[in-house]
């Protein structure tokens, strides 16, 4: 688990007598041997064990579980090596505090899905509400891509009701050619491999309906993907970001939310399963496809590699089994 503290700022000085020329503070840091002040060159790395390198960027500490929780439990089953990043550390997502105490929250949360899930998990110590498309962000999330050394790489898409999902489809869409450019964050290897960039399923109208091109059965792990959600007590049972006041709740009454939380992520991910039905007869057969009772579905961003069907299939290894 790693926390960043960012908000350095970029301090641009001319370096005089040196050739001339700006310098940013990153870059004199950089020069200087030091990746101490550089956000993100000493994010997470998983084993180099030939199994496959998933990274999941979402807004908020629930993001990431909420769109891609099942498919990373079915990556994890098979050992391969998923990792959620939170853009912000959501500290305002709640109707009566807000600060600190929140996030630590927040953050021991997603700790709690991980377990649950087989993942690990980033939190960035950003301001929930406040992630902008900033060179400095462009920076942290190429470095985290490389640290990771992805395979996969899932965010939000660029079109969506919250500017800081909107900004971390962004920012991802930023690096995802950035990631192969050798002189971009020299101080993190680059990526000889671009990795496949897909968007997490969403269903916004404008400028383009998301297209479901990998829908993942979930079946098999939507116990899991459940319970891991209902960890975010903060979210799924107190809730109300936009200021709605939730009654006091005693255990009991906690307890019918937790159940009402509960099935309302189910029929959400029965949902996308019927809205990519036809998706999934042609990924997993006429008989299997008609099963399937819960999905996650994603679209390949035009960025990024673009993966054949045997790709999908090695990336996907669970895709066309029995859900
Ligand atoms: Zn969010």
């Amino acid at each position: 688990m790693v926390r960043i503290v960012v908000g350095i700022a970029m301090v641009w000085v001319a370096v005089v007598g040196n050739g001339g020329g700006l310098v940013s503070a990153e870059d004199q840091a950089r020069q200087a041997g030091s990746t101490a002040a550089v956000p993100g060159a000493d994010a997470p790395q998983p084993p180099d064990d030939g199994k496959l390198k998933i990274i999941v960027f979402g807004a908020h500490p629930d993001d990431a579980e909420i769109r891609a929780g099942g498919t990373a439990r079915l990556w994890a089953d098979l050992g391969h090596h998923v990792h959620f990043v939170s853009m912000t550390n959501g500290d305002i997502g709640h109707w009566q505090y807000y600060g600190p105490q929140l996030a630590q929250r927040r953050f021991q949360e997603v700790t709690e899905a991980a377990k649950l899930l087989g993942t690990t998990s980033s939190v960035l110590d950003i301001h929930d509400g406040e992630l902008v498309p900033s060179l400095e962000n462009r920076r942290i999330v190429t470095r985290y891509i490389r640290r990771w050394k992805a395979d996969i790489v899932i965010a939000h898409r660029t079109n969506d009701y919250h500017p800081d999902h909107r900004y971390t489809g962004v920012l991802v869409q930023d690096s995802a050619y950035m990631v192969t450019v050798p002189f971009f964050c020299p101080e993190v290897p680059y990526l000889r491999d671009n990795p496949v960039f897909l968007s997490s399923y969403d269903g916004f109208q404008r400028p383009n309906p998301f297209r479901p091109d990998i829908v993942v059965a979930i079946d098999r792990v939507i116990d899991q993907k459940v319970e891991a959600l209902l960890k975010m007590e903060s979210q799924f049972v107190e809730g109300g970001a936009n200021g709605y006041r939730n009654p006091a709740l005693d255990e009991a009454a906690k307890e019918l939310r937790r159940r009402a939380a509960a099935e309302g992520f189910r029929r959400r991910f029965a949902d996308i399963a019927n809205r990519c039905r036809d998706r999934l007869i042609e990924l997993y057969g006429e008989e299997e496809g008609r099963k399937v009772q819960y999905a996650e579905a994603f679209e390949i961003c035009e960025y990024g590699r673009q993966p054949s069907r045997e790709d999908i299939k090695r990336l996907f290894p669970f895709i066309g089994s029995s859900p």
